[in-house]
């Protein structure tokens, strides 16, 4: 191997490692913050919510890229970290669900963010009555956080990996839990908040709870060689970093104590019962489904149209396709959370051999595996001027377009036959920004889509039905 080739490959072996945020977690609770908590455990008796009973508890998962729409989270991890999430939260009764599919939001002060843009960020996005947790690239230097002013959680994407407990910990959070080490975050208490083994003073210092023992370990440690303490009755001892709220590695934690869980339980009954305001939720079973095309091994697919469709299947709430460059999907050119059978990929390079799959999603079940992949070669040859001789519509008119995003865009359309299509309008990286359902009939009919909230750029309208696809460049001016 030669000494450039060596050079780079130790580079990637590096990067990964060096991209880890300095700080685990970057919540920063005040007593003010922590009244209904205090006043829960003032008047706790034990518990009053162990039923067994499931919460079904609403996700909204946000994933932000670059202004460039680059950067994202990878959904199929989002849609493991959901079923690990639920393992971890299984004692509480806790099962979190995917609301409403992936918010894909592209802003460059949001993907790398400080403290306020990551506010505006929440606020302006933040969807009502349900846990709203933004992936981004850099959440102010933390591998997560939970904002009392933004009432959600942000997840760096580095640290939101398969196996990840930051997850866990900032939701915990958000169920009103404190860190295990709660006073130290702001360097060493006075003597009398230091919580002491013996459990003197558990219901005053830290975070209140007494079946978590003493914790001063601001910082990340490893389970292995844990940090030694003396307490201020002279106590020696090592903290348990077995709880997800203490900042023990990920490895290390695998739960919260009995009362943390009925302070979350509290929690999800008093000030956040806005969480159930939503439809009944079950969890569904769903199968695999069938790839339907390209064709397993077709070559010479467009590199900038390649249209994959695979078979809808029964209670499906959505499907995660994946376009990898290797067949373990470990490098992925395309990653998305959608709800339609198809997808056009538009941004593929040239003579390359892609993998490509789907996994379904159930009403809460993001657990299913993915199916068995497919390849598929683009060639050297770009498709010029994308669709016009593959007419499924006998009039298929887009005016004005150019236009410019003050006025409405039209379409003269009718068919030979009258059918239900969907019409959507993508941007470049695939991203749905417009979707509707029409009956077409024979007759000419105009449809007026509204663009005004549209950026400047270059979009495609697919109208598609259950069998055909039919798509037109659109470009919007200021
Ligand atoms: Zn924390």
């Amino acid at each position: 191997m030669n000494i450039m080739k060596k050079l780079f490959l130790s580079i990637l072996l590096i990067l990964p490692f060096l991209s880890i945020a300095q700080n685990y977690c970057g919540t920063l609770q005040t007593e003010e913050q922590l009244t209904w908590l205090r006043d829960f455990q003032a008047n706790y008796t034990g518990s009053d919510f162990r039923g067994g009973d499931t919460y079904y508890v609403p996700l909204k998962v946000h994933i932000v890229g670059t202004d460039e729409g680059t950067g994202y989270m990878n959904a199929q991890t989002v849609m493991q970290d959901i079923c690990d999430l639920n393992d971890k939260f299984a004692a509480t009764g806790f099962h979190f669900y995917l609301f409403e599919g992936i918010n894909y939001i592209n802003n460059d002060d949001y993907y790398n963010h400080d403290w306020d843009d990551g506010y505006l960020m929440m606020v302006n996005n933040n969807v009502a009555n349900v846990s709203n947790m933004y992936f981004v690239n850099d959440p102010v230097g933390n591998c997560g956080y939970f904002s009392y002013g933004g009432d959600a959680t942000a997840i760096n994407n580095d640290c939101g990996g398969i196996g990840n407990s930051t997850i866990a910990h900032e939701l915990g959070h958000f169920f009103s839990l404190p860190h295990t080490f709660y006073g130290w975050e702001w360097g060493e208490p006075a003597a009398s908040d230091q919580e002491e083994v013996d459990g003197d003073n558990c219901n005053s210092a830290a975070d209140g709870f007494c079946d978590t023992p003493p914790d001063y370990a601001p910082f990340r440690w490893n389970c292995s060689s844990p940090p030694d303490y003396t307490d201020p009755d002279g106590v020696e001892f090592t903290p348990d970093g077995t709880y997800y709220m203490s900042y023990s590695n990920d490895a290390c934690t695998d739960k919260f104590s009995e009362e943390q869980m009925d302070a979350m339980r509290g929690n999800l009954n008093g000030p956040r019962n806005n969480l159930s305001d939503h439809p009944a939720v079950t969890f569904t079973d769903v199968d695999s489904t069938a790839l339907i095309a390209p064709e397993d091994g077709a070559v010479h697919q467009y590199p900038n149209y390649t249209v994959l469709k695979w078979k809808a299947v029964e209670n499906a709430e959505g499907y995660v396709l994946q376009i990898a460059y290797t067949p373990t999907f470990s490098a992925v050119k395309y990653d998305i959370f959608t709800t339609d059978t198809f997808f056009l990929a538009t941004d593929l390079a040239a003579e390359f051999n892609y993998k490509w799959r789907v996994k379904v999603l159930g009403e809460a079940n993001t657990c299913e595996p993915a199916g068995n992949y497919r390849t598929f070669e683009t060639g050297a040859e770009y498709l010029s001027a994308i669709d016009e001789n593959n007419l499924v519509f006998d009039q298929f008119i887009v005016y004005p377009n150019p236009t410019n995003n003050t006025e409405m865009l039209h379409v003269d359309i009718s068919s030979a036959v009258t059918k239900d299509v969907l019409l959507q309008i993508t941007d470049m990286t695939g991203k749905v920004m417009y979707a509707e359902n029409y009956k077409i009939a024979t007759s000419k009919q105009t449809l007026n889509i509204p663009v005004q909230k549209f950026a400047e750029g270059i979009y495609l309208m697919h109208v598609s039905d259950a069998t055909n696809i039919q798509v037109q460049k659109i470009i919007i001016t200021k």
